[in-house]
């Protein structure tokens, strides 16, 4: 028991898992949430950096989750924007409703319980804290030319990679229908299965190995499973076919529609740290406490519970913090390393070998870009979101588009800020690179490739984010040994992204933290619940 009789939960990490872990902790339980984060700031991966002005996003993070639960949850704290001038009817499942009228469900009876907690500790509602709704566009830069992302089979595909091309991607797609690779030992032969060699070698092969830096063959076919879901040629057919008939849904919660092929999704006008310095605050106000530039140093383990926390802040302090639960959202390899207690040789040796994928964000301001829509478009910009380049011959695996995310990214709309993503590890000279040097590679790479004229860019700026993918190879295959032992602790929960060195994005990792402190309310130590979420095609919530 901590302060005033209530009970405690460390929760470590202050990105999306953790601090939904302390806002739900907060508004539905007794127990009072202390967050360490390492950082000056919140929001972990899916904060948002400042520039002279400027916002970057890293990476880019679309708000949407086929989670009611996790929708409504974001349009509480950050409700869209056109609401705020007496609410918005949007389309759900073919039903059309008002974005502010409480439902019945238990998710949103909870969270009009929530909103009355935040305004028993007098937070009022900021104009500024709104969501817009964006388009997205995303395509591929390959050759010189752009092509719809993901590919589709459509005609201005196949007119763009010539008839030679086309006739080899359909016969081997045929092929790979008919004879399909068996069994699918890794991602190469998920994508082969799914698309054809031809198709494959066209346009999955190198921007994969792009992102983990290994071929194909060496990473696991779940990896595909997870981020590609059912998108296949097939699917990519019917879409097309229903875009062309007129009959492509506005619906933004999109249910029907599988993830890769969203057209629509949320965005916080200040970009996705907006979301998360929004939460702190009211963790804050609430009673939560948030400890900044601080950091576990070890667990006390006592039996099959986790009694304390010892914590270090910036300038050494070290601090013992007695708990009822911990969360963590750290990387499990680090976690690892921390119980003081007796840890088996085979967990020690998997925790040792699981392996991340690092990424550099390369933030430009330019005047212009040198690409267009097509040549006769009077639009100053193309329209897109992300970017995927192609060329196995730049490093360079994807473009941002600020702009386009929100214009309140830019401080001169005159202006274009754009981010050009490198995926590498951490051992890899392009990591240590001088920022200078990384800047100017990034310029060179793209005006090789005709995006940009390096001489239009005004000014750069350079972040490296470290464990931005858990693998799915080295050590992974036998990760299952250390997620038993971890959840044989019954009050430690494992939660978000690297907390469960799972391929989450925001709402996977902040429905894991909602599902685990959903545990400690009904009194649930067995954890089977937390791990399913993202392995299934719809979460139990929606299926109840
Ligand atoms: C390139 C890229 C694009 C993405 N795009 C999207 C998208 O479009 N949509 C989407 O929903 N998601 C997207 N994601 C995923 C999203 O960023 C993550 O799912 C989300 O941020 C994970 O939340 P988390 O809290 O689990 O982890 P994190 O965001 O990693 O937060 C963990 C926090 O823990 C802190 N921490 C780590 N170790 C310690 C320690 N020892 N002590 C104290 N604190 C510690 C970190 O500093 C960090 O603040 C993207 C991710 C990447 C890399």
């Amino acid at each position: 028991m901590g302060e005033q009789g209530k009970r405690t939960a460390v929760i470590i990490g202050a990105g999306p898992a953790g601090l939904t872990a302390a806002y739900e902790l907060l508004t539905r339980t007794d127990v009072r949430p202390i967050v360490l984060e390492k950082n000056p700031d919140v929001g972990g991966l899916s904060r948002t950096i400042e520039h002279h002005g400027n916002l970057m996003d890293i990476g880019g993070h679309r708000f949407f989750s086929k989670s009611d639960r996790v929708m409504n949850w974001w349009l509480m704290h950050l409700p869209l924007e056109s609401s705020a001038a007496g609410g918005t009817e949007i389309t759900y499942q073919q039903k059309t409703r008002r974005i502010e009228t409480p439902g019945l469900s238990d998710a949103q009876a909870q969270q009009n319980a929530a909103a009355a907690a935040e305004r028993a500790a007098g937070l009022t509602p900021n104009p500024e804290a709104v969501m817009l709704l964006r388009r997205r566009q995303s395509r591929i830069y390959f050759l010189g030319k752009f092509f719809a992302y993901p590919v589709q089979m459509s005609r201005d595909t196949l007119s763009k990679l010539g008839l030679l091309r086309t006739i080899r991607i359909l016969f081997s797609y045929l092929r790979a229908a008919l004879f399909p690779p068996r069994p699918v030992k890794n991602l190469e032969d998920f994508f082969i299965r799914r698309f054809g060699k031809e198709l494959y070698l066209t346009f999955f092969k190198s921007y994969t190995e792009k992102v983990w830096g290994v071929p194909c063959q060496q990473i696991s076919a779940a990896w595909g499973e997870q981020r590609v879901k059912s998108l296949s040629v097939r699917r990519s057919l019917r879409h097309f076919l229903k875009q062309t008939l007129g009959r492509a849904t506005q619906d933004i919660f999109q249910k029907q529609t599988e993830t890769s092929l969203i057209e629509q999704f949320l965005y916080p006008k200040y970009g996705p740290g907006q979301m998360w310095r929004e939460v702190a605050c009211k963790v804050e106000a609430l009673g939560g406490e948030i400890l900044r530039q601080t950091q576990p140093r070890r667990l006390e383990i006592v039996g099959p519970r986790v009694q304390a926390v010892l914590v270090a802040d910036g300038a050494g302090q070290q601090r013992r913090i007695a708990c009822d639960f911990v969360f963590s959202t750290m990387p499990v390899k680090e976690l690892a390393g921390l119980l003081d207690g007796p840890v088996p040789k085979n967990v020690r040796e998997v925790a040792a070998g699981l392996q991340y994928r690092d990424f550099i964000a390369v933030g430009l301001l330019l005047n212009s870009l040198r690409i267009k829509d097509d040549v006769s478009s009077p639009a100053p910009l193309v329209a897109d979101t992300w970017i995927y380049l192609q060329d196995p011959d730049v490093l360079a695996g994807r473009l941002l588009i600020f702009n386009n995310w929100s214009p309140y990214l830019v401080k001169d709309p005159s202006k274009v800020w754009i981010g050009v993503e490198y995926f590498c590890y951490e051992s890899d000279n392009l990591w240590k690179l001088p920022e200078e040097e990384m800047a100017r590679l990034a310029m060179t790479e793209l005006e090789r490739i005709g995006i940009i004229d390096a001489r239009e860019v005004v000014d750069w700026r350079v972040e490296r984010v470290p464990k931005a993918y858990p693998a799915y190879f080295g050590a992974y295959e036998r990760f299952g040994e250390v997620q038993e032992f971890l959840d044989g602790f019954e009050n430690l929960f494992l939660v978000g992204r690297n907390g469960m060195h799972k391929y989450n994005n925001q709402d996977h990792s902040m429905l894991t933290a909602m599902v685990a402190v959903d545990n400690i309310i009904a009194g649930r130590t067995e954890k089977s619940n937390i791990w399913a979420v993202n392995t299934e095609m719809e979460y139990h919530e929606e299926k109840s």
